[in-house]
């Protein structure tokens, strides 16, 4: 025999098509019972433990049991308590109700859906940790990170929007303000009633914005007067307050303010044509003789120092909205590559595909815990900076690898809105750069690490 399978199967259908010759409807595959069995009579125990062994395979190629999707694989979502799995079961419902089936458009588009404003107020989710004498409720940053993880996994913009309100603005006020300035402002932002922006990159100064900003500040009396201008700054467009970083023309330290959006002399003009985050609106602000209040100036910020704590804390938020993105990539790739099929079988069953998906868990899985160490250490007072850059550098890397290997899984469907991988992956990419770019992560890690400084 030429190929032993190949014969086989032809005998057999040929058994079958016999029968059907003589008999119609549903009878045919019971009654070609005989015909079959006859020619079974033909073939040795070999040749039918081979013909057992292929339909096998086929039966199960056809009919595979689909285990479920688990991107958790390392069950670090056992970490919570139950009150706090429920919290993030109901972000999740809201963000595959709310946010899920407009992600794709408002992204296109590149506007801000504000009707899920209503929906986050319910949530109920800023301010998690933050002091409950603020309004917030002295929750674990652990819990906050998931949280932050949990939206990125459906939409990274959305997240981003809230890393920004709660994350930079509201802790540039918890952390750089005075007691009455909290009292004052923390409420209303933790329950999305005023919004909050952070303004601290220009456009001629970004990773250098510790050597010096160009934006000045300068004191007459109980007013300070601005000058420069931000860029790229989220939520600018339609935020209350947005907190400025300027440089002191007296002290030439730098100092921050929380200023109205309305305030005369402040304009915003929104960042078109991006390619990343597109969802969250970006914005150059202009400040032209801008009169502020020294009860607007954050009491507690004096030096670029300071600022530099703000970061610190949000370095490790940004480091799970990669997890977030990286999650919700592997998902939509894995359920797709399942679903798809070439060669007549489902590509998830190829080798290749299965290596891919392998190196795209264990990046995602590292990066789950990584993370979540991060935000433990937090939860007992002792990040250091080192510590929240390394979690940025790692998970913003792997973030980009796994939404690659998204794409290139998907093939060309790996570049459509509608597959939502490649929103992720350009999604990525802002998450690789902002709040400190991988070389800049490096160089506060290999300072700290060689005691020595790069920077210059
Ligand atoms: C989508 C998006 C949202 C953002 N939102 C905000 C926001 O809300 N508020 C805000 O204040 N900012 C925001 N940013 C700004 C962001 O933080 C900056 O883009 C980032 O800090 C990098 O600055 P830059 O873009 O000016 O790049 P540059 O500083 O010009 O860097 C360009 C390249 O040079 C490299 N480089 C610079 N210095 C060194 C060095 N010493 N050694 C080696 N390499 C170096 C960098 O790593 C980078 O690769 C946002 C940016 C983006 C893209």
């Amino acid at each position: 025999m030429e190929n032993t399978w190949d014969t086989l199967s032809e005998k057999l259908k040929d058994a079958y098509q016999g029968a059907e010759k003589h008999l119609k409807g549903d009878l045919v595959k019971l009654a070609s019972l005989p015909h079959i069995f006859s020619f079974l009579k033909d073939i040795d125990s070999e040749g039918l433990l081979l013909l057992l062994d292929q339909a096998r395979k086929i039966k199960k190629r056809k009919n595979p049991k689909l285990p479920p999707i688990n991107a958790d694989f390392y069950d670090i979502q056992g970490l919570l308590t139950e009150d706090e799995r429920q919290l993030l079961g109901k972000v999740r419902t809201f963000m595959l109700a709310e946010v899920a089936p407009i992600a794709n458009e408002y992204w296109g588009k590149a506007e801000f859906p504000f009707q899920i404003i209503d929906g986050l107020k319910k949530l109920n989710i800023c301010g998690l940790s933050f002091d409950k004498s603020v309004g917030g409720q002295g929750r674990y940053y652990l819990l906050e990170g998931m949280i932050g993880e949990e939206i990125a996994r459906t939409d990274t913009s959305i997240c981003t929007f809230w890393g920004v309100h709660c994350g930079l603005a509201m802790t540039s006020i918890d952390l750089c303000g005075d007691d009455a300035q909290r009292q004052k402002f923390l409420p209303s932002m933790i329950s999305l009633e005023k919004i909050g922006a952070f303004g601290l990159t220009e456009p001629d100064v970004g990773s250098a914005a510790s050597m010096g900003l160009k934006t000045s500040c300068k004191r007459n009396g109980d007013t300070w007067t601005i000058n420069g201008q931000k860029k790229w700054i989220g939520n600018a467009t339609f935020a209350d307050y947005i907190i400025i970083w300027a440089k002191d023309e007296d002290d030439h330290q730098v100092k921050g303010f929380i200023v109205d959006r309305q305030t005369p002399g402040l304009t915003t003009e929104k960042i078109e044509h991006k390619l990343s985050l597109r969802t969250v609106q970006n914005a150059l602000i202009t400040l032209k003789d801008c009169k502020v209040k020294e009860e607007r100036r954050l009491q507690k910020a004096n030096s670029f120092k300071d600022t530099a704590l703000v970061l610190r804390k949000t370095r490790v938020g940004v480091a799970w909205q990669a997890v977030g993105c990286a999650k919700g990539a592997y998902e939509n790739t894995l359920a797709y590559t399942m679903k798809r099929e070439q060669f007549g079988r489902p590509i998830a069953g190829f080798q290749m595909t299965q290596d891919m998906l392998a190196q795209m868990l264990s990046l995602l899985t590292a990066m789950q815990c990584m993370v979540s160490r991060l935000s433990q250490l937090q939860d007992l007072g002792k990040l250091s900076d080192e510590q929240a850059s390394l979690a940025k550098i790692f998970c913003t890397v792997s973030c980009r690898q796994i939404t690659s290997m998204s794409r290139e899984l998907m093939g060309g469907n790996g570049i459509l809105l509608t597959h939502n991988v490649g929103r992720f992956l350009a999604d990525a990419e802002a998450l690789y750069s902002y709040e400190g770019t991988k070389q800049i992560n490096s160089l506060v890690v290999g300072r700290a690490i060689t005691g020595m400084s790069a920077f210059t």
